[in-house]
């Protein structure tokens, strides 16, 4: 799954600047050129990262920051914001508005890409192409391969995808809900039980490194990666 990002800039040329180069790095692109635009690409589908203009018509890019991490559904998503302005204050509003970094006009294509990527490895990191390591697992995004006790081990994308969250998110316990949203997409609509279907098939995969003990559920509450030697 390629990361979705959402652009929201009401000034074309650089919208198409941005999609451009996002485009060739590899990543979905949606564009919004206001606030209303990007509430109702939000509503349909949740980007992976959210790049969003400080001076919007309507609506300001600051507003938007503000509601968006007032909502239980986009409280998480990364978000950068970008302006012209330089001005110390406006940093600071920025940030306390819940923005995770943020990008002063004119930038290059070259460091926006560096601090998206930063961005995504500091909050989704799930999202990034870094190979990642849990005991005897390791996984690398780019030639998608997983090994266990250093033999390669076979499982469809799903369960590799799954994988992927767990391993950037260890010890941590997730509902399917979530599972659903952070590994299928909260766009798309599956049965709970699904997940279910897809912890099997990612335990079976694991066994033949003896490596299935990783995966712990937890009941009544649902998964937890926790790699323990
Ligand atoms: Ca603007």
């Amino acid at each position: 799954m390629r990361p979705t990002i959402l652009i929201v800039e009401d000034e074309p040329a650089i919208r198409e600047l941005i999609a451009v180069n996002l485009k060739h790095a590899g990543y979905e692109v949606l564009c919004a050129a206001d606030a209303a635009q990007a509430d109702e690409q939000i509503r349909a589908e949740l980007p992976e990262l959210i790049l969003l203009d400080w001076m919007l018509p309507g609506t300001s890019g600051l507003q938007l920051a503000r509601k968006l991490r007032g909502d239980e559904r986009t409280r998480l998503i990364p978000l950068i914001m970008l302006t012209a302005k330089g001005a110390e204050q406006d940093k600071v509003d920025g940030l306390e508005a819940g923005a995770d970094d943020y990008v002063t006009k004119p930038f290059s294509p070259r460091e926006l890409l560096a601090r998206i990527q930063a961005v995504l490895r500091r909050r989704a990191p799930q999202h990034t192409r870094d190979a990642i390591e849990a005991a005897d697992l390791h996984l690398d995004p780019n030639s998608r391969t997983i090994t266990g006790h250093g033999q390669t081990l076979a499982m469809g994308p799903t369960e590799f995808r799954l994988l992927h969250f767990f391993m950037t998110h260890p010890e941590r316990v997730f509902s399917r809900g979530q599972l659903l949203d952070q590994v299928w997409g909260d766009h798309v609509f599956v049965e709970e039980r699904t997940v279910d279907v897809h912890i099997r098939r990612l335990r079976k995969a694991l066994i033949p490194a003896g490596l299935d003990g990783y995966i712990h559920t937890v009941r009544g509450a649902g998964y937890r990666f926790s790699p323990t030697k």
